[in-house]
């Protein structure tokens, strides 16, 4: 490549929106262990459901808020 700009981190080949979180990292509220879930942006800015723990396999009730510029804030707790 010739393009005098090369390195320039402007000139990525697949711009994509850095704004929407679509996985975050959450403590377990069983085990304490730090575990990447995966969001799902598309699925409303208010989601509720539950997911086990890929560690210790147990039922958390995850809760998911998306604030109008795509940031994800997300609770986890014991589901009963
Ligand atoms: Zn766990």
């Amino acid at each position: 490549m010739s393009d005098p700009n090369a390195g320039d981190p402007q000139d990525d080949e697949l711009p994509k929106d850095p704004a929407v979180d679509c996985e975050i990292e959450v403590t377990c509220p069983y085990c304490g262990e730090t575990v990447l879930i995966m969001l799902d942006p598309a699925g409303g800015g208010a989601q509720d459901y539950v997911e086990d723990c890929e560690v210790c396999c147990r039922p958390w009730q995850v809760s998911v808020r998306y604030d109008d510029r795509g940031a994800a804030t997300v609770h986890v707790e014991q589901a009963q």
